[in-house]
This record gives structure tokens, sequence and C-alpha cells, in this order.
């Protein structure tokens, strides 16, 4: 049986996810010694680390690219399967717990990750998506995942701040030491902290099994982190940086140019590093998105995207109407875009009698057409 442990007032638990206190519970290890299965490609390679599994549902996750990018240290977490180092997180959560999810909120990048994990082990999955909130980009990815879209507006929150996740995460600070051995720190987007949490909690382990020892730990784009949880990171040796505005973009536009598309807050997190020093590691954090628009894909265009926006509400439009929508773009453009879109499979199209004329009309592929 898996032992939780609260982290902040030391409260156990065999069953709750959260302490009464507020915090993430944490999952203590049986016997700390580490072992690393070099045959496996995953993070299932510190097998004995991490949280029993009765079966190990694994799509590949971890084993990102340590390299110089410009003289910088990157960890590119956009390389795991969906394109977020969460699904280090799900792959743990998915094998480990005995968890019983049939819906999850959704959570972009969490509720992605997690549902492709929950699909290859088998399980249903439903998505609650809120629709005062969701991105029609978003909503695409999902139906092509082909994964079930509920609308609601109630508040929940999705599975992402637990014990289970803070174990994948952990495996960050594991493959640094395998891969990397010394270096000074490593620098961390933070947008909830339970990432940082996750690395942190790597790196005292393999200090406590005499490895290593505790990095510096910088956290970027900290300031959503709840003040408690911050206050608590930094009692564990976490410091804070801020930069500008003007820098991150530079570096965002800076990795663009090199191919790497990131979420700007990995931007700040190369711009921090490139300060800090050579010996810096930047965690690249990116969507999981990525995959859609610059993997499977070719990037969408503006004029793609602006079309995806208009036809948003799931309507049938031909595609005059569409154009007169889009603004500045050629009807001849408007028909090519439209083409491309729909070999994407992201609209559909057919011919139909409209006002008494046979004309090809358009419609957004999503899920939410047939609800
Ligand atoms: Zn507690």
């Amino acid at each position: 049986m898996t032992l939780f442990k609260c982290p902040r007032c030391g409260a156990t638990s065999s069953s709750d996810w959260v302490c009464k206190c507020g915090f993430p519970m944490e999952i203590v290890p049986e016997k700390l010694i580490w072992s690393v299965d070099e045959r496996e490609p995953s993070i299932w390679r510190y097998k004995s680390l991490l949280p029993h599994a009765e079966r190990i549902v694994s799509l590949g996750e971890g084993l990102t690219d340590l390299r110089r990018v410009d003289g910088v240290l990157v960890k590119d977490e956009t390389r795991n399967p969906t394109g977020s180092y969460v699904d280090r997180g799900s792959s743990v959560m998915v094998s480990s717990s005995n968890m019983a999810i049939g819906e999850l909120e959704f959570l972009r990048d969490v509720t992605i990750s997690l549902a492709s994990y929950l699909i290859a082990s088998g399980k249903e999955v439903r998505v609650i998506v809120n629709p005062e909130e969701v991105d029609v980009s978003e909503l695409l990815y999902l139906s092509q995942l082909k994964i079930p879209i509920s609308f609601s507006v109630r508040e929940t929150r999705a599975s992402y701040e637990n014990p289970f996740m803070i174990e994948g995460f952990k495996t960050i600070a594991y493959e640094l030491y395998e891969f990397k051995g010394k270096f000074d720190g490593v620098v961390i987007p933070s947008e909830s902290g339970i990432l940082a949490y996750g690395i942190i909690k790597g790196f005292r382990e393999l200090e406590e099994m005499g490895l290593m020892e505790m990095p510096r730990i910088y956290l970027v784009h900290y300031s959503g982190i709840g003040g408690e949880f911050i206050e608590f990171l930094k009692s564990l040796g976490a410091r804070t940086m801020s930069l500008d505005t003007k820098d991150t973009m530079e570096s965002f536009i800076k990795l663009a140019k090199m191919g790497i598309y990131v979420k700007p807050i990995s931007a700040m997190a190369y711009s921090a590093a490139s300060r800090l020093g050579s010996e810096y590691v930047a965690l690249l954090t990116g969507s999981s998105m990525r995959r859609w628009r610059v993997g499977s894909f070719a990037p969408l265009t503006e004029l793609q995207r602006r079309i995806l926006e208009v036809m948003r509400d799931g309507k049938e439009m031909t595609a005059y109407q569409i154009w007169r929508l889009v603004e500045g773009a050629t009807l001849q453009g408007v028909y090519k875009a439209l083409l491309k879109l729909s070999r994407m499979g992201l609209i559909s199209s057919e011919r139909k009698l409209y006002k008494r004329r046979m004309k090809r009309v358009y419609r957004l592929r999503t899920s939410a057409n047939r609800l």
C-alpha cells in the first residue's frame, strides 16, 4: 500500500492526495537505492524508485534531450509524447494509482496528457469543457484524440497536484544526474509550483542517496504560485528570479528561429539560465498543442487560424461567408486554406442545396458537433 505524507505538517494518509492543511501529499519511497535499467527508454528506467505499478502505461515519456542551444544548456521537455512534461506524471498516475477517473476537467496540457495515457491504458475518458474558457484549437485537438467532450461551467479541479504527478516530475532530476552529473543549477518555469516541487524532491532523494548535492534551483514566472507554497519551496532552497518582458520575448524569438517552440515562460527560463552561467540548465516546457501545430501537420498559417476562429460556433458556412468574416484575405486564399484544413481533418465539407443552389458548405469538425 502506498503511504502519503504531507511535506509541510507531516500528516500521513493512505488515501488522501491532498493534506487537510491544503498541501499536496508526497510519496515516501520504501527504500532509496539508486538503480537504472539502461535498456528502458522511458522514466521507468528508474522503476525501483517510483511507486509500485501493477501495469506500466508508458508512451515513451522522459529521456528528453539535454543539449546546448547557443551556449545555454537546455532540457527540452517538449520532446515528451504529448509535448508536455506532464506526461511523466500522467504515466506514473495511470500506472501506479488505482484511480477511477472517468471524467476530467479540461485544464489544457494536463488533460490532454492525462487523457492520452488513460486512453492508452484502455480506460474510458470524458472531458468536461467549460465553453466560456476553451480555445477552439484545444477542442480540435481533443476531438482528434477521439475523446468525448461534455460542456459544463461547473468548477472542479483537475487532478494535477497529487503525489503521483510529483513522482513523475522527480525523474527530471534523476535524468539530469544520470546524463549530466555535475552542473550548477536548474531554472524551472513555474506556474503552480508542482513541477518545481517534484524536481526538488528528486534532487533531495539523490542527495539522500549520497550521489550529489542539491543544485541551485531558480524559479521563473513564479507569481502564480500560492504564497504559502512558494515559501515552502524557498524553505527547500528554491530561489526566485524575475526577468523583464523584453528579455523574455527576445529569447522566445531566438528559440523559435531555431525551431524550438516553447511557452514564453520557458523562454524566460532560457533567458535566466543564459545570465546565471554556462552550467545552468534551463528547463523548456512546451505545450501539448505543439504536436498538433508543428508535429503531425504543418503549422497553421495565420489565415487558417483565423478561419477556424470564425467557424468556432460550429455552424455551416460557405466559403464566401467565411471570406467575408476573415479580413484581409482573397477569396481564392480562403478556398486554398479551407482545402488544407479539410485535408488536415479539422473541418468537413459537403455539397448542399443552399438558398436553391447547390453549394459547398463547411463546418468545424469537433466532437461538439455531435453532442
Ligand atoms: Zn499537511
